[in-house]
């Protein structure tokens, strides 16, 4: 398949870039770099740099490439930002998006796959978290997304527009290779900073909140593989040929791990200990959330290959190794 990755010099769309190029398909990248990196995608890749605000732009690379399917990772995703500045997250997570949907259906493109995110969900009535749970997000990142989600339903009533949206869990990991890895600036996820301080290339870990209501104190969450993720979003394409078919999956191993765990996993792949400071809750931290992702298991055939927090870790950990500074193009 000709796949349009938008955002494709980001974390988890680089990633992906990587994974239809192993898998025989072709992919072109559109970014505009705010937050992405070009060393992320392979010189090979053909690359357009814009934003998605200027629809005719997109209308010609859309025209240039004629993708059968577009991918789109391009957004932002710092909750606390988004609390704080939610008119930066409506206008680049919705406007950008509305904008990029509409230049597909001028170029009568038809098939679109969406990150989405379990934040949609805000605070779980029960876990792990299935599908048709009801979706009421905490925080304008969360509802960005849902809004969009529910846009897309729409389009698909009355265009016959075909999509899969992804809810993502936690995005961990690295690709096994070495070659690409998580490099956000700031930085504020739990396994890059924990490495950054084992190293002592970061400040002490901070550890936020040790008085949940769970088994050690810590909140839990479900970290799954980016290749994982990778991996469902090529799964998904022969469902994509039924017009206007409407599809959500949740993505995630299934496996609640608190922060702790994460810690001491941390620990046992480096060889290093990590230096925490236990602080207060951070504010709109849910005490747990994790998936389950049977439907994309039985629908999709997904199973994924880094079940476990170990196996994840030891791939960020050799993306630090390989990339002490990142990809070093700031
Ligand atoms: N966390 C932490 N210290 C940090 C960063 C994160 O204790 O410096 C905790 C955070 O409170 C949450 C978990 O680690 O319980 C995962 O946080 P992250 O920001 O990686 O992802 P999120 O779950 O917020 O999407």
């Amino acid at each position: 398949m000709k796949v349009l990755v938008v955002g494709g010099a980001g974390y988890i769309g680089s990633h992906c870039v990587r994974q239809l190029v192993l898998t025989g398909h072709r992919p072109a990248v559109l970014d505009n770099l705010v937050f992405g990196h070009r060393a992320a995608v392979g010189s090979e890749v053909p690359f357009h740099q814009a934003d998605l605000g200027d629809e005719e732009a997109v209308c010609r690379i859309l025209a240039e490439e004629r993708p059968d399917v577009v991918m789109h990772f391009a957004a932002y995703a710092f909750v606390g930002e988004s609390v704080a500045d939610p008119l930066k997250y409506y206008f680049n997570n919705c406007v950008c998006t509305l904008h990029l949907l509409r230049a597909m259906l001028r170029q009568d493109v038809k098939r679109f796959v969406f990150s989405s995110t379990c934040a949609t969900y805000g605070v779980p009535q029960s876990l792990p978290i299935v599908e048709a749970m009801p979706q009421a997000p905490i925080n304008p990142y969360g509802q960005t997304k849902l809004d969009i989600e529910n846009a897309l339903k729409s389009l698909a009533h009355a265009q016959g527009l075909s999509f899969a949206a992804f809810r993502y869990f936690n995005a961990a990991g690295a690709a096994n290779d070495g070659s690409l890895g998580e490099d956000h600036i700031p930085e504020t996820h739990l396994i890059p900073l924990a490495i950054a301080a084992a190293v002592g290339q970061g400040p002490p870990l901070q550890l936020f909140g040790t008085d949940y209501p769970t088994p050690d104190g810590t909140c839990l969450r479900d970290y799954v593989h980016v290749d994982d993720l990778s991996r469902a979003h090529i799964a998904v394409f022969d469902a994509l040929a039924q017009p206007g078919a409407a599809l959500f999956y949740n993505l995630g191993t299934g496996t609640p791990t608190s922060v702790r765990e994460v810690i001491a996993a941390v620990e046992e792949v480096t060889g290093l200990r990590v230096p925490v400071i236990e602080q207060p809750r951070r504010a709109g931290d849910p005490p747990a959330l994790y998936a389950d992702a049977r439907k994309a298991r039985v629908e999709l055939g997904w199973t994924p290959e880094y079940p476990e927090i170990r196996s994840i870790v030891a791939t960020a950990w050799r993306w630090h190794q390989s990339h002490p500074r990142g990809y070093a193009d700031r």
